[in-house]
């Protein structure tokens, strides 16, 4: 669906936040980009969809340039950013001249996600909560049906309840023809709702996977005591959390800031162990 290869880029008088950085997202999945706050999420997803040109590399999605911006590209793309834009249109004026962008957009799957998210249809956008306001970019976001769909900290903003609405209708509107992106620093607000995880750190993808095939690889759990074959822990009141391997392939929950921790934060046991043979 998107590669980035061999992509570079700085800002004008700074140093290159990336350098050579290669990526390959496919449909069918939801992407979680993590990274800490500065670590470049938000420009590596604008150079992903052609809003930042990469200084050398490119990214590339269906065979097409996206810096080059063709109608046919920007159309299967949307991008929605951590602060959308909020013209002072109703919602009925805003879908008249924004829709036609995008020819896939679903007039009754948005009524269904506006719906889903309690966001009043005929109030002035400008006139909604910061929150629903978000709630509504969003919903327009998925009704747009791009293939590549991106949300920089799509839940920064949102109550804890719209954070519940917000997975459900994420995961109701998963296509396998779609690829959707979503980036946070909020680690746990992604728990469940993403099938692989993307760990972005000093300028280089540390980490790719499917959570899938990395708990085959490796078991999340609390233990105490000696054990010895500790990947990476973290000591918590009620015993160490903490990353195995999982030779037996006992089924556990990724804990998605213990994984983050242990990729930034650790001397590189884990992704020593993971990038052995065999084991990614
Ligand atoms: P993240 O999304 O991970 O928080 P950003 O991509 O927003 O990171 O920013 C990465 C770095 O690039 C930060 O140090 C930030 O200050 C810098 N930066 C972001 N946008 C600009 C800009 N328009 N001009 C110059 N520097 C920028």
């Amino acid at each position: 669906m998107i590669q980035l290869t061999d992509l570079s880029f700085g800002y004008r008088k700074q140093p290159p936040l990336f350098n050579g950085l290669n990526l390959s997202l496919g449909a069918g999945h939801i992407y979680g980009l993590l990274g800490k706050n500065g670590s470049g999420k938000t420009t590596l997803l604008k150079n992903m969809v052609g809003l930042r040109y990469p200084t050398a590399g490119r990214a590339m999605m269906g065979g097409l340039d996206t810096a080059k911006r063709y109608p046919d590209v920007l159309s299967q793309v949307f991008f929605l950013p951590e602060e959308p834009y909020i013209p002072d249109h109703t919602a009925k004026t805003f879908l008249e001249t924004t829709s036609p962008f995008y020819p896939a957009f679903d007039r009754e799957l948005f009524n269904g996600y506006l719906a889903a998210f309690e966001v009043p249809e005929q109030q002035v956008l400008t006139k909604l909560s910061l929150g629903q306001q978000k709630k509504f970019m969003i919903a327009f976001a998925l009704a747009c049906r791009t293939k590549l769909l991106v949300m920089d900290e799509p839940t920064n903003g949102l109550d804890i309840p719209s954070k519940a609405q917000f997975r459900k209708v994420l995961a109701s509107a998963v296509d396998e023809d779609c690829c959707i992106v979503l980036s946070t620093h909020q680690v746990r607000d992604l728990d469940h709702l993403i099938d692989s995880v993307i760990i972005l750190h000093d300028g280089t993808i540390k980490l790719q996977v499917q959570l899938d095939q990395l708990t085959e690889r490796i078991r999340f759990g609390r233990v105490s005591g000696g054990a010895t074959s500790i990947l990476y822990g973290e000591e918590t009141f009620d015993g160490t959390h903490a990353i195995l391997p999982n030779p037996e392939g006992i089924s556990s929950k990724p804990d998605l800031e213990l994984l983050f921790n242990a990729t930034v934060n650790d001397s590189g046991m884990l992704l020593n162990y993971l990038a052995e043979e065999g084991k990614l």
